[in-house]
């Protein structure tokens, strides 16, 4: 642990730790310089996605990635830009709470594509959006025309 006080040299213990609602709030004290501080520990685990057939599984930060580099594959995009849109799509999904739709993550993904890349967009589309036929989909394309 990093003291904020001093730096990387210092060591740092915990005298209090307590679980509410939020995180782990830990109470610590640095040895080195003698000063304490609070720090706040928030899992990331516990996001849970709904399925449409009405499974549960965890939240996987590699599968939302794979599925919106796939929508990119052939196209240009830096691993930075890339990276930059998952964690603004995964932010926003967390944002929802602890249990998400898989909908809610489609449509996510979807409203951060659209004003990205066309084609990933639709090509995102037409794996995650349940599209009842093609008519949905070609309504879809029009709205960049
Ligand atoms: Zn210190």
């Amino acid at each position: 642990m990093v003291c904020p006080f001093g730096g990387n040299d210092c060591v740092t213990s915990v005298i209090d730790s307590r679980k509410n609602n939020e995180g782990i709030r830990r109470r610590r004290e640095c040895s080195t310089c003698g000063q304490r501080f609070t720090t706040y520990e928030k899992a990331d685990i516990n996001l849970m996605v709904l399925k449409n057939s009405g499974e549960i599984e965890e939240f996987s930060y590699e599968k939302l990635y794979q599925g919106i580099e796939n929508a990119f594959g052939g196209i240009d995009i830096s691993a930075k830009k890339l990276k930059t849109l998952v964690d603004n799509v995964h932010k926003e999904i967390k944002s929802h709470g602890k249990k998400v739709k898989s909908k809610v993550i489609g449509e996510t993904v979807l409203s951060h594509l659209k004003g990205i890349n066309e084609v990933a967009y639709l090509r995102f589309a037409s794996v995650y959006k349940e599209f009842s036929d093609v008519t949905d989909f070609e309504k879809e394309a029009a709205e960049f025309n």
